[in-house]
């Protein structure tokens, strides 16, 4: 049973350049989390200093108990799954899954019931005879999976192991890396799981607690639904979510009530919002979900007036990509309550539900619009 702590974890490159900015993390034994961000924000540097593939420069990193800040990738209880699988070119797939424990000179009776268990439960018995060349790109991910689990090890790590996948595959691979992390939890042989990857779908679907990072910082740690109701600020809003938040310069003036100015258009701040809303004021950022702007009626009170650029017939949804005030704006209506000739040029108006309404300030980046 492994938690994991990172207390102030620096990393400075021998190049000098300064990766990681002192971060603490807590990840819960069984816990599945999810390291997120664009390229660069450091989750791969993160993750390699917890398998200890990088030195760490600053601070500790704890496995259960034990700080591993100088203990040998193979005494720290983890088993890593790796974005091009690794795999061993020249070995079957049997070889290359029990090669671990091969190495750790285990009986023979052992590897192969651990072989045939793991085989059976990611579906790969059909393969074991196969090169990796001989394998699609899921079936050589399932192998990598299968590598690591057969270590039952007490942390899996995972550095963005979809990304060589189709759409369709890393769909379904997503579905069996969770029902693998929450059977397991189920027969007593809880794994903590810390996933890396870049894409927030992944993150959104697959972790428990998401940690978002951006420039070898921490932005926020929190659930899925936290994270999209509750972002702890605007890099935040626009990384979680799709299309993105739409975000734009504004002001917030708190007289009568309050109003929020977008160029030369004002909305009255309802008092849903205003209750949220005690301490901010000034030069803020307006941050409302495309799914979040209702196409209102011309003249309704509380709605910006924008002209429409793009159509994107999606299917169940229509996305209209609109200029409200020089601001590139996204409205998803539902297919159903959308006029089939709007067109580029017509002028419409949006609502901004007020409960979804976000206020974050223009200095600081943080949402003023949480409320207690
Ligand atoms: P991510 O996984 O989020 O894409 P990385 O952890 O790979 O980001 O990299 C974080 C930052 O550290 C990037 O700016 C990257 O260029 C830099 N970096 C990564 N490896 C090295 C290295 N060996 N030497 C110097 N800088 C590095």
């Amino acid at each position: 049973m492994a938690g994991l702590q990172l207390r102030s974890v620096d990393k400075t490159y021998p190049n000098g350049f300064k990766a990681v900015h002192g971060i603490d993390l807590d990840i819960e034994d069984g816990e599945f989390m999810v390291l997120v961000g664009p390229s660069g924000c450091a989750k791969s540097t993160t993750l390699r200093m917890i398998a200890g593939l990088e030195t760490i420069t600053g601070g500790e990193v704890k496995i259960g108990d034990t700080i591993v800040n100088d203990l040998a990738p193979g005494k720290r209880g983890i088993a890593m799954v790796f974005q091009n699988y690794a795999l061993y070119p020249h070995m079957k797939v049997t070889r290359n899954l029990d090669f671990g424990l091969r190495l750790k000179r285990r009986p023979k009776d052992e590897i192969a019931r651990a072989t045939s268990e793991v085989s059976h439960t990611l579906e790969i018995e059909e393969l074991l005879d196969r090169l990796p060349k001989e394998l699609s790109g899921g079936q050589a991910q399932r192998v990598a999976v299968g590598r690591a689990l057969i270590k039952s090890p007490e942390v899996f790590l995972f550095d963005e192991p979809l990304s060589n996948l189709d759409a369709k595959l890393r769909a379904s691979m997503r579905v069996r890396i969770t029902d693998l992390h929450k059977r397991l939890k189920e027969e007593g042989r809880s794994a903590t799981v810390v996933y890396v990857t870049h894409d927030q779908v992944e993150a959104m679907t697959m972790g428990d607690r998401i940690c978002v990072m951006k420039d070898g910082n921490i932005m926020q740690v929190a659930d899925p639904v936290t994270l999209y109701q509750k972002p702890a600020n605007a890099f935040v809003g626009g990384f979680i979510g799709m299309p993105e938040m739409n975000l734009a310069a504004a002001t917030l003036s708190l007289e009568d009530d309050g109003k929020i100015r977008m160029g030369d258009q004002v909305i009255a701040v309802e008092p849903e919002l205003a209750r949220r809303l005690t301490h901010a004021g000034g030069a803020i950022t307006f941050g409302i979900r495309p799914q979040h702007l209702e196409l209102v009626e011309p003249g309704t009170p509380n709605a910006f007036e924008g002209v429409v650029k793009i159509v994107e017939f999606m299917g169940h949804e229509v996305n209209l990509h609109v200029d409200i005030e020089g601001n590139s704006f996204i409205c998803v209506v539902t297919s159903d309550h959308f006029d089939r000739a709007t067109k580029a040029g017509d002028r419409l108006s949006f609502h901004p539900i007020a409960r979804s309404i976000h206020v974050f300030d223009r200095k600081t980046g943080l949402n003023a619009s949480l409320g207690e």
